[in-house]
C-alpha cells in the first residue's frame, strides 16, 4: 500500500538525519501526524528559523548574529586565551564542561593532504591574524588525537609567534577519539592536564 506523497516527502527529509533510516523516519512522521496542528506548526517554524543561523565572523561558531555570544563577551575575550577546536560539536563539548573561560576558534577540520585539505582550506591564516589582533597570550589546541590532528597542531605551533604559549590537551582523550563523545569530567581533566607543545 502506498502512503500519500506528503508523508513520503517528510520521510525522505527525516531519513537525512544521522542514524535515522527510512523505517525510523516513517515511525517519526506517523507520530507527528498525531500531534496537534499547533505543535506541527511550531516544529515547522523552528526548522524554518534555522535559515537565520550563520557562522560567527570571528570564531566560526554557529550564531544568529554576526558575532557569537562568546565573542561578544568582553570578559572572555580579555582573558587572551583561545581554544582551537576542529568543529562546532567539539566546541559545545568543551563549553558544557564549564572548565574553559576563554574564547574559541573553529578550524572546520584538520590538515589532510590526502583529501586536499591544506592550511588555505582551513583558513588558518585567519586564525593567526586573529591571534595577533586580539593579542592572544595562550593557545590551547583541543584537536582530537590522530595523525592529521597531530600534524595540524605541529603546523600551528611552528607557524605561531614564539612568545605565545601553545599547549595541547591530552590526558584522558583516547587516540582516534572525538571530544564530542567524551563526558564533561574527562574534558575537564584533559584541559587541566594540557601540556606544552
Ligand atoms: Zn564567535
Amino acid at each position: 500500500m502506498k502512503l500519500p506523497d506528503q508523508i513520503h516527502d517528510c520521510v525522505r527529509s527525516f531519513s537525512q538525519l544521522p542514524g535515522v533510516g527510512p523505517r525510523t523516519a516513517t515511525r517519526q512522521v506517523l507520530s507527528i501526524l498525531n500531534w496537534s496542528v499547533k505543535e506541527r506548526e511550531l516544529l515547522a517554524h523552528s526548522i524554518q528559523n534555522l535559515s537565520h543561523i550563520k557562522h560567527c565572523s570571528e570564531c566560526g561558531m554557529l550564531s544568529s548574529e554576526s558575532l557569537c555570544n562568546v565573542c561578544q563577551d568582553s570578559e572572555r575575550v580579555n582573558k587572551k586565551i583561545v581554544c582551537v577546536v576542529e568543529n562546532v560539536k567539539d566546541l559545545l563539548a568543551i563549553e558544557d564542561s564549564g572548565e574553559f573561560q576563554g574564547i574559541y576558534h573553529v578550524l572546520g577540520g584538520v590538515l589532510n593532504p590526502l583529501l586536499g585539505i591544506g592550511p588555505d582550506e582551513l583558513k588558518i591564516d585567519k586564525f593567526f591574524a586573529r591571534v595577533k589582533r586580539l593579542d592572544i597570550a595562550e593557545v590551547i589546541l583541543a584537536v582530537n588525537p590522530s595523525l592529521e590532528g597531530d600534524a595540524t597542531c605541529s603546523y600551528i605551533k611552528s607557524s605561531i609567534d614564539n612568545s605565545i604559549n601553545v599547549e595541547r590537551i591530552g590526558f584522558g582523550v583516547p587516540i582516534g577519539g572525538s571530544l564530542e563523545y567524551l563526558d564533561s569530567q574527562t574534558i575537564s581533566k584533559a584541559l587541566e592536564y594540557r601540556r606544552p607543545m
